[in-house]
């Protein structure tokens, strides 16, 4: 059952942020629901879980379309431009910026629809081929172009780090995004709000709390192995 899934993730959390020193109140567990049907999202609700993840666009359309709206949907895939129009409005965070074509899809989608899109930019912090993302020496300059958008705000930074067998092993990964957005925080950039730190899933997301994780994204330990068809 997902419910029980659940509540012994979010157990797992809160020991986390104990170990850390942290308020679990700082942490935001996103329930990562991509290819799972909308009644496996509805058995949570009674648990009070508002915030889910998706990663095509589509589909997250859909679940919005049927869901409650006080639901937040977080789009943590990657994003074509051409489908910026499905999320922008229906989705409370982009995770995965990483290019200023992007960027520039989404603040024209933003105006459009008059409203300002709260992002976060993605940072490929062990350099694997196989993924998006920015790398941390690019992303400072990034953010400081992207901010000049009007309809569009950066509220963070996102990893997605590597497939490992020892979660341990990210460790490194996720502190050193700590640095990194600790740093751009601190050039108090107009425009820029650096609250966000997207990091750690399944495999290692009481590490990345450790190293200072304000949303995690689980989506096996929660609703199971995904099948793709
Ligand atoms: C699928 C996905 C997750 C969840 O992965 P699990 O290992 O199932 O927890 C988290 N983040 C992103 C970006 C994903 O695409």
């Amino acid at each position: 059952m997902s419910i029980e899934n659940y509540r012994n993730v979010l157990k797992h959390v809160e020991e986390a942020c104990r170990r850390a020193g942290r308020d679990p109140k700082e942490v935001t567990l996103i329930a990562v629901s991509k290819t799972k049907p909308v009644s496996m999202i509805e058995e949570l609700l009674p648990e009070g879980v508002l915030d889910f993840g998706e990663n095509r666009p589509q589909e997250l359309k859909e679940k919005y379309e049927i869901l409650p709206k006080e639901l937040r949907w977080h789009m943590i895939g990657h994003l074509q431009r051409n489908k910026v129009k499905y999320v922008v409005g229906r989705s409370c965070l982009i995770h995965s910026v990483e290019s200023l074509r992007l960027a520039e899809a989404i603040q024209e989608e933003a105006e459009k629809k008059q409203l300002v899109m709260p992002v976060l930019v993605e940072v490929n912090m062990a350099q694997e081929d196989t993924k998006y993302g920015l790398t941390a020496e690019e992303t400072p300059e990034f953010i400081s172009q992207i901010s000049k958008f009007p309809n569009l705000q950066v509220n963070g930074l996102m990893t997605i780090a590597p497939f490992v067998e020892n979660p341990e092993d990210n460790r490194i990964h996720f502190r050193n995004l700590y640095k990194l957005f600790i740093d751009i925080k601190g050039r108090n950039l107009d425009n820029v709000n650096m609250c966000n730190l997207s990091m750690g899933m399944t495999n290692d997301y009481e590490i990345a709390i450790e190293e200072g994780a304000t949303m995690v994204r689980v989506g096996t330990g929660i609703f199971g192995e995904r099948v793709y068809l």
